[in-house]
């Protein structure tokens, strides 16, 4: 753990281990909740000094640390490889993606705006400014888990308020290293600190309970981040939540079904599924279904499951074994229910894949509204495809559930493209693209996909409190 500028390592730890093989890669402190208070004090002691900074103060460790992170590229993608599984490209463009907050925020700060009002008055003056909200508490996933959390502590420190973060129990490796890069490049003591934790809930109730904090922001499960804002409401802390998604992907018949299966395939196995902007449900007009799954099945057949340290893998190990259970009880729902199975559908067991969580690419048409998979995000490699007439009536599927994160449209007329882009009740739509994302986009979901936005100047403001002073003069 990394509190009030030490590293602190205590006999009582916990295991992280290689979701590829099972074997253990290192042992972590095991921080309770006595740890998150003293964290939490940290980073109250040092708020004053830090926020006092001028932002092209704070700025400078920002770009300093993307200097050192992009200089450790390598080494960090191998890393969370290593503890995460992804394949080692995708890693490293992860780590990329992680950077990029650091260099956004280090510049969008400079930005920080203020205003003045007009007012009916002739002796008054408004001016609206912006000021750092105070210590700040996050808990992060195990699914990118180096961007997910750069892209809390870059515009949290940017806006001048100090952190504690909790990240996830199966990836807290990832999260030392890009401490360490903080460290290094001198960011001050308590204002970034470390709790480490293989039980998270007592932690995440001293984070929502601490009149100290005065934010607590979430990337995780709908159910968790639902619980976590119910146990800060009572203090009215505010809350940011990103949470799960369940997102539909669109082929309507004047697009090229060859071109949306290869846009479908790459975002579907994108991390073997387990991305929250992860298609889960495939929606394509009946008249070029067949190409469309033809297609598909010829890019399943072309994929390798493996360690992501091996050349030519492109699909890794999910997380852990309830992970596998998970995905292939909506696979068998959905097969007893009459989908068709074109590919994949099994626990993958040979060539020493038994060692790690691996599941078969899969693929299955013929989805009805009474499987699991209709309605559950899958976070594993199963493309649903479900055929739908008209433009009304996908739509209408589409918005049916209760989640609002990312949703993808494939079609050539722009009308229509903007009516869907109107019409969808997600924070997040692709058109003809697959990766709406960027430190510069505001990412975030509707409905109970969550509340708030990260990246952009949105996700700066986040951090800020707007203070109004009404003049007499
Ligand atoms: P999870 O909710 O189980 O865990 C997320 C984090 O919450 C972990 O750090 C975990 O330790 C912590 N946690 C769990 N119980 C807690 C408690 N009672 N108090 C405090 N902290 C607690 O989710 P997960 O399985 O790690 O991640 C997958 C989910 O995250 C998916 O639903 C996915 O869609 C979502 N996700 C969303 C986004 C987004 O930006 N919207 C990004 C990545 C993942």
């Amino acid at each position: 753990m990394f509190i009030n500028g030490e590293w602190i390592k205590s006999d009582n730890t916990f295991a992280v281990f290689n979701p590829a093989n099972g074997e253990e890669i290192g042992q972590v402190t095991d921080g309770n909740r006595e740890d998150a208070r003293r964290a939490i004090d940290a980073a109250q002691a040092a708020l004053p000094g830090w926020s006092a900074l001028t932002v092209y103060q704070r700025s400078d460790y920002l770009r300093r640390a993307y200097e050192l992170m992009i200089e450790r590229k390598a080494d960090l993608a191998a890393l969370m490889t290593k503890e995460q599984g992804k394949p080692i490209k995708a890693a490293m463009a992860e780590v990329q993606y992680g950077a990029d907050y650091l260099l956004w925020f280090a510049e969008e700060v400079k930005r920080s705006y203020g205003e003045t009002i007009p007012s009916a008055r002739p002796d008054q003056r408004f001016l609206v400014h912006h000021q750092p909200l105070g210590v700040v508490a996050a808990v992060t996933p195990w699914n990118y888990p180096v961007s997910m959390i750069t892209r809390k502590v870059a515009p949290a420190i940017a806006a001048g308020c100090t952190i504690v973060l909790k990240p996830a129990e199966a990836t807290p490796l990832c999260a030392i290293a890009i401490f360490e890069i903080l460290q290094e490049v001198g960011v001050p003591a308590g204002v970034i600190n470390l709790v480490t934790s293989n039980t998270p809930g007592p932690i995440g109730e001293e984070f929502c309970t601490n009149p100290v904090v005065k934010k607590l922001t979430f990337t995780g499960s709908t159910a968790v981040g639902k619980k976590l804002a119910q146990d800060a409401a009572p203090q009215l802390k505010r809350v940011s939540m990103e949470l799960g998604g369940h997102a539909p992907f669109i082929v309507f018949d004047d697009a090229d079904p060859i071109h949306a299966a290869k846009g479908a395939a790459l975002v579907k196995f994108l991390n073997t599924g387990q991305a929250c902007i992860s298609p889960n449900r495939i929606f394509v007009q009946r008249s070029i279904i067949e190409p469309f799954l033809a297609e598909f099945e010829n890019r399943i057949a072309k994929m390798r499951a493996g360690s992501g340290t091996e050349q030519g893998v492109n699909i890794g190990p999910l997380v852990n074994e309830a992970a596998v259970n998970k995905v292939n009880n909506q696979v068998v729902d959905a097969v007893e229910k009459g989908a068709k199975l074109h590919a994949g559908g099994k626990v993958l067991t040979e060539a020493g894949l038994d060692k790690g969580n691996f599941y078969a690419p899969t693929l299955l048409s013929g989805i009805t509204e009474d499987m699991l998979i209709y309605r559950e995000e899958t976070f594993g490699p199963v493309a649903a495809v479900i055929p739908f007439d008209t433009q009304e009536e996908v739509l209408e599927k589409a918005n049916d559930t209760n989640y609002g994160l990312a949703a993808y449209v494939y079609t050539q007329n722009l009308s229509r493209a903007m009516r869907m882009f109107e019409g969808l009740h997600f924070g997040m739509v692709g058109i003809n693209d697959i990766n709406p994302t960027s430190a510069a986009a505001p990412f975030g979901g509707m409905k109970e996909s969550g509340l708030g936005r990260e990246g952009a100047r949105e996700g700066l403001m986040e951090y800020y409190e707007t203070k109004l002073a009404g003049i007499s003069i």
